[in-house]
C-alpha cells in the first residue's frame, strides 16, 4: 500500500510517502516546511501566521514529496491528513487538501490522529511487533499507553498540568533560550558537561514521588526552574541549570515509566517500549529511558530522529496501517481541535466509517 501523508498540525507544512508492505514501512519521500522561522519572534507559534503559511506552502510541499517519491498519483492507494488535535486553522488547510486530492483521484481519505501517527512513528525506522507500551512525550502530551494496534490503545497515565515539551519550551524562556526550547536547551546542558559542571547543586522539586499510578507533572519544576533561572550570574551558571532541567526531565519521565512498566509485565508475555514524540529525540532521555527498558527487561525502540518532531511520514504510515484494515473516512470528515488517542479506537469513533 502506498499513500500520501499530510501534516499541519502545528508549524510544519508536511508531506511524505510511505510504500507499506510485508518487508515493513518504506519511506519513499518525506518534505518538511518548517516555519520557525516565522514564529520565532514571537517565542512560540502564532495560529494565525501558522494557517495563513500552510496555505502558502501546502501545494508545493505535497508536490515536491510526490516528485522526491518518483511516482504518479495513479500509483497511490490512499490520501492521509492530519484531521487533529492541534490548531484547527492549520488543520484544517492539510485536510482540505487531502479532501481535494481524493476526490480528483479517486482515492480513500484517511483521517489520521496526529498523535497516532507519532505512537506508529518508530515503525519508520524498524520493524515494531504490536502490542507495546508506548511514552509519547511531545511538545502538547505526555502519556503512557498501551499500544495493542492502529486505532487500539488505552492510556494508563497522563500529565496532571504540562508536556513535557512544554516544559522544555518553558523553561527555556525563562533561560532567554530560543523556540523551540528542547533543542536549546540540550545544546547548553552539553556545554555545561563540556566545562565539567555539574548541575547537582540546584535543588529541583521531584513531582507525584511514591504516587502509584502513572501520571505525570512538571509545572512544580517549571516555575523552580524559571525562579532560579533569574539568579544564574554566569553562562556556567546558566549551563548548569541546564543540566539539572534536563535530568529533573528525564527522572520524571523514567519514574513514572517504570510504574506503568511493572503494570505492563504483569499483564503481558513479549515487553516492548517505545519512546516516541519531539522530546524522544532528547539523547539523554532516550539514554535514560533505554536503561530502564533494558533494567526490566523491555526491548527498547524509538524512531529515527527526524520522525521524533512533526513529519508527515508518520502520518502516511498511520493512514496505511488504516486503510490496511478498511478504516477510511467519510469525504465530509471534520477537523478536532481536541482528539484523545485511546478514543481514537476503530469504529468507535464517530468520523471513521
Ligand atoms: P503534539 O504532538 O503534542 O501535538 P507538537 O506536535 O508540537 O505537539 P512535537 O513536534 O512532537 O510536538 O515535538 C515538539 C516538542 O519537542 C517541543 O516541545 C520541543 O521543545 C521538543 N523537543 C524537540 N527536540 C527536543 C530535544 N532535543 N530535547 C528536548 N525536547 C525537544
Ligand atoms: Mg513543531
Ligand atoms: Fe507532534
Amino acid at each position: 500500500l502506498t499513500v500520501l501523508g499530510l501534516e499541519t498540525s502545528c508549524d510544519e507544512t508536511a508531506a511524505s510517502v510511505v510504500r507499506l508492505s510485508a518487508a515493513g514501512a518504506e519511506v519513499l519521500s518525506s518534505v518538511i516546511h518548517s516555519q520557525i522561522d516565522e514564529h520565532a519572534a514571537f517565542g512560540g507559534v502564532v495560529p494565525e501566521i501558522a494557517a495563513r503559511s500552510h496555505v502558502e506552502m501546502i501545494d508545493g510541499v505535497a508536490r515536491r514529496a510526490m516528485a522526491e517519491a518518483g511516482i504518479d498519483y495513479a500509483a497511490l492507494d490512499g490520501v492521509a491528513a492530519t484531521a487533529g488535535p492541534g490548531l484547527v486553522g492549520g488543520v484544517m488547510v492539510g485536510l482540505s487538501y487531502g479532501k481535494a486530492v481524493a476526490l480528483a483521484r479517486g482515492l480513500p481519505l484517511i483521517a489520521v490522529n496526529h498523535l497516532e501517527g507519532h505512537a506508529v512513528s518508530a515503525r519508520l525506522g524498524a520493524e515494531t511487533r504490536y502490542p507495546f507500551l508506548l511514552l509519547l512525550v511531545s511538545g502538547g502530551h505526555c502519556q503512557l499507553l498501551e499500544v495493542r494496534g492502529i486505532g487500539d490503545m488505552s492510556r494508563l497515565g497522563t500529565t496532571i498540568d504540562d508536556a513535557a515539551g512544554e516544559a522544555f519550551d518553558k523553561i527555556a524562556k525563562a533561560m532567554g533560550l530560543g523556540y523551540p526550547g528542547g533543542p536549546a536547551l540540550e545544546r547548553l546542558a552539553a556545554q555545561s558537561r563540556e566545562n565539567g559542571g555539574d548541575g547537582s547543586r540546584f535543588e529541583l522539586p521531584r513531582a507525584l514521588l511514591g504516587r502509584k499510578d502513572c501520571d505525570f507533572s512538571f509545572s512544580g519544576l517549571k516555575t523552580a526552574a524559571s525562579r532560579l533561572a533569574q539568579t544564574c550570574e554566569s553562562e556556567q551558571d546558566r549551563a548548569d541549570l541546564a543540566d539539572a532541567v534536563q535530568k529533573a526531565i528525564a527522572r520524571q519521565l523514567s519514574e513514572r515509566t517504570e510504574r506503568a512498566m511493572l503494570a505492563y509485565a504483569e499483564q503481558h508475555e513479549a515487553l516492548h517500549f517505545v519512546v516516541a514524540g519531539g522530546v524522544a529525540a532528547n539523547k539523554t532521555i532516550r539514554r535514560t529511558l533505554e536503561d530502564l527498558a533494558t533494567k526490566h527487561g523491555f526491548g527498547f525502540l524509538a524512531p529515527p530522529m527526524v520522525y521524533c518532531t512533526d513529519n508527515a511520514a508518520m502520518i502516511a504510515l498511520a493512514g496505511a496501517e488504516r486503510l490496511e484494515k478498511g478504516l477510511t473516512s467519510d469525504i465530509d470528515v471534520a477537523a478536532r481541535p481536541r482528539w484523545p488517542l485511546d478514543e481514537a479506537r476503530a469504529n468507535a469513533d464517530p468520523v471513521h466509517k
